[in-house]
């Protein structure tokens, strides 16, 4: 008891938290949800569109490892996760829904002026094969602020990309078969984008 006593009396501050570094952050929307949610009481627990939680996981995934194949070392992670990353980009997969199917369609968001060549590239990219509408950057708040970015710092950026509104029957008949592909496509825009002079 004396040495814990004297332990704690000469140690105030917690130790800092431990910054992880990796070339790129994946993160799977509203994977681990709801089990995580109690772990992280200011967020909403958003348990995504329908099916959504099925699809990001699978899209994540198979960037993580197209990125890893080409030697970049990537922090696969879950929706909710614990202290701060320093990375050269992250990005954060998602499916939109609408309460009015076909409203909407892709969609990028970002916090800061310096991801939006980040997002420019994604852009142009994906639009070369989704046949579909792109919504303008940040065209609600949560993409802007979303909670992920708080906890990643990105040199090149930090994307919450939408990959189409699965709520929109075409949509997602368009995605079911082309996960693959769009989950390539980012790996492809990370590559170019951490290319970059
Ligand atoms: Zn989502």
């Amino acid at each position: 008891m004396a040495a814990l006593a004297a332990t704690s009396s000469t140690s105030p501050s917690p130790p800092p938290v431990a910054i992880r570094q990796y070339d790129v952050l994946v993160s799977a929307g509203h994977e681990g949800r709801p089990a995580s949610c109690p772990h992280f009481p200011k967020r909403r627990c958003n348990l995504g569109a329908a099916g959504e939680r099925q699809w990001t996981p699978i899209v994540a995934d198979e960037t993580a490892r197209a990125l890893r194949a080409s030697g970049l070392s990537v922090a696969r992670e879950p929706a909710d996760f614990d202290g701060f990353f320093d990375v050269k980009a992250a990005v954060f997969i998602h499916f939109d829904g609408s309460d009015h199917p076909c409203s909407t369609g892709a969609s990028i968001g970002y916090h800061d002026s310096g991801s939006s060549a980040a997002a420019k590239l994604w852009r142009d990219l994906y639009s070369r094969y989704f046949p579909f509408r792109f919504m303008p950057d940040n065209f609600t708040g949560n993409l802007r602020d979303y909670y992920g970015f708080r906890q990643v710092h990105a040199a090149r950026g930090a994307l919450v990309i939408e990959l189409g509104e699965i709520s929109c029957p075409a949509q997602r008949q368009w995605l079911a078969p082309r996960l693959k592909l769009a989950a390539d496509l980012i790996a492809d825009s990370i590559r170019q984008l951490i290319a970059k002079k």
